[in-house]
């Protein structure tokens, strides 16, 4: 049965008509027709005191549970209800000539049959109005949000005050401890740029059904936004919230062949009397914790986390200031060749002057500026720098120091990378071979397709941090890389170990063999640097030879040493 039907069914059998439009939507809202009578003779009687039609109210009750008006309401919600009702108002309003007020209607001026004509006329209109308007798509409705749609962001909020309410009940119900645990997926928003946001969707569902085969009753979840999730269980032993940790993991390692590593953040309730709000920000810095720890992806709460949240957050406010103001710098290390022993190259590192703060190192800022994309800004700006240092090399004739900029894997799925690289190289007057790029081996399987673009337009390409990751060897195969730089952790381990030093043996003679160029990093030691020789592997970069420095002063060192040889 249609809702018309239904609606006109329940008028015939003299419902009102507040309760034959709710009625016929009911069972859309899983409320049994007896309970759906009541709310709208209740409703209606108010209505029917001002002498509005009982549609109005009818509809108003439906499209306010379209909406999911239960808890607590927040004001984009509930402006985003008001806009729906005053459209519902006006467009009813129209399809009935203006006349919505039952007391102009007395039964002595149009006769008893001329009400049911209009009210007949009123329900069918409202119905209408009302499947229009819950089928609507997201371009006609304009209020809440442009971005996504607007049905998914009210459904969501009322999920979430559910999930609130829920957790609030267990805190108060519970006599085990509570553990709130928040997780998101590392490089999401890369994932999205890679695979488009239909698969970033297909993922977050995908979370959403192992949660709901692993969780328990009492172990509640929700999906708090993006890709950030949120579990608050009950337990006894703390290893009940590991092994929780664990399983979800495993079952969230792949999704279709992508590797998907989450990072769990954990806080233990200790005061019941601590607002949830609270609980869940200990949660999401312990998370945020997780995410800057190589060693494991799970933290658990500590006071600290606080002061790391203050650093993130300015380093999120200040980033943009620090770039107009130029206290972005580019520093450059010198790169060496052992048996010439002279400057064969540079690479170009960032540095954050700060006022009042001083340096601060990229590894405090870099990972925080990955996730909101202003590494972008950031990289374009010291390619920037590298080519004017290049084109200031060049005016004074020195063209055999090529220097290598960072290419952050965010690039990796941009498209304008290569415009803006070929853009600096053109107006600096450089040649291609001079600027070259360092990729980090780590950046995945995304690199293959961006590298050969790259190649193509006659670029160096260096594989940075290799060794570090997983799956070196693989990359190396599928990507047309020029030069291996060998990860600093190679070098603790040639002095340390035996083992060390064959691998990397093996390594001088697979570049040799396949006509890579290799390049050691994190040289400190004069022990490393003979060791180096030995096995033939001549290009070193570390603080045996130099630090990092500002652009002036490498270049002073340069001109000298061009002047010596010339
Ligand atoms: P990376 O590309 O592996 O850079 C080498 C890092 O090792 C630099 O740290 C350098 O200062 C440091 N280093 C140099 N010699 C030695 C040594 O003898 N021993 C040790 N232990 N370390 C040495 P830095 O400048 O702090 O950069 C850290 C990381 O930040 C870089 O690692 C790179 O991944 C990233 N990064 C730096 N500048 C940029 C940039 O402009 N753009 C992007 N996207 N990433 C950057
Ligand atoms: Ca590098
Ligand atoms: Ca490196």
């Amino acid at each position: 049965m249609t809702h018309q039907e239904k609606a006109v069914m329940l008028l015939h059998q003299q419902y009102h008509c507040s309760q034959a439009v709710l009625g016929a939507f009911a069972e859309d809202f899983g409320l049994d027709l007896p309970t759906a009578f009541k709310f709208s003779a209740c409703f209606g009687s108010g209505m029917r005191y001002s002498g509005r039609c009982g549609c109005m109210t009818g509809a108003l009750l439906v499209l306010g549970m379209s909406l999911g008006f239960y808890e607590a309401q927040e004001q984009d919600l509930e402006e985003y209800g008001a806009q729906k009702t005053r459209e519902f108002v006006q467009r009813f309003t129209e399809r009935m000539h203006g006349e919505t007020y039952c007391r102009s209607m007395e039964p002595d001026t149009i006769g008893q049959e001329g009400i049911r004509q209009t009210c007949l006329q009123a329900v069918s209109a409202s119905i209408e109005i009302l499947e229009d308007m819950l089928a609507e798509t997201p371009a006609r409705t304009s209020c809440l949000c442009e971005i996504l749609e607007p049905r998914s962001i009210i459904r969501r909020a009322s999920e979430l005050r559910r999930f609130q309410t829920r957790v609030n009940g267990l805190l108060h119900s519970t006599s085990k401890r509570i553990a709130f645990i928040q997780f998101d997926i590392r490089q999401f928003k890369i994932i999205n740029d890679l695979h488009g946001e239909h698969f970033g969707d297909k993922i977050l569902d995908f979370v959403v059904c192992q949660l709901e085969v692993l969780c328990r009753r009492e172990q509640l979840f929700a999906n708090l936004r993006s890709d950030v999730f949120m579990v608050v269980m009950e337990f006894d032993a703390p290893e009940e919230i590991t092994e929780l940790i664990h399983q979800l993991d495993e079952r969230l390692q792949w999704f279709q062949n992508v590797r998907l590593q989450l990072s769990y953040g954990v806080y233990v309730v200790q005061d019941l009397g601590m607002e949830q709000r609270q609980m869940e920000d200990r949660a999401a810095m312990a998370r945020k914790a997780a995410k800057q720890d190589i060693l494991t992806n799970i933290a658990f709460y500590k006071e600290q986390f606080k002061e790391s949240l203050y650093n993130r957050k300015f380093i999120e406010e200040n980033m943009d200031k620090a770039i107009a103001e130029r206290q972005i710098q580019m520093y450059l290390q010198p790169k060496y060749s052992i048996k010439q022993n002279r400057i064969v190259g540079a690479e170009a590192l960032v540095r954050w002057v700060h006022p009042s703060r001083g340096m601060i190192y990229p590894d405090q800022f870099i990972p925080i500026v990955e996730e909101n994309g202003l590494i972008q800004k950031i990289d374009y700006y010291i390619w920037e720098e590298a080519c004017w240092f290049l084109g200031r090399c060049k005016a004074a004739g020195i063209t055999n120091c090529p220097v290598s900029v960072n290419m952050s894997r965010c690039h990796l799925c941009s498209n304008s990378c290569v415009q803006v690289l070929t853009d600096l190289i053109e107006r600096n007057g450089i040649s291609k071979q001079l600027l070259e790029l360092e990729i980090t081996e780590t950046a995945g399987g995304q690199i293959r397709k961006k590298a050969m673009q790259l190649k193509e337009e006659g670029f160096t390409l260096l594989m940075d941090d290799f060794g570090s990751g997983y799956s070196s060897l693989n990359i190396l195969l599928e990507t047309p890389f020029d030069v291996i730089k060998l990860d600093k952790k190679f070098m603790e381990n040639i002095v340390a170990s035996r083992k060390g030093l064959l691998i990397l043996e093996q390594v001088v003679a697979m570049a040799n063999k396949l006509e890579l160029g290799l390049l050691a990093e994190g040289v400190e030691t004069k022990e490393q640097v003979d060791l180096l020789r030995s096995i033939g592997c001549d290009q070193v970069q570390g603080y045996y030879y130099a630090a990092p420095m500002p652009p002036d002063e490498f270049y002073h060192i340069l001109v000298q040493q061009y002047n010596a040889t010339a």
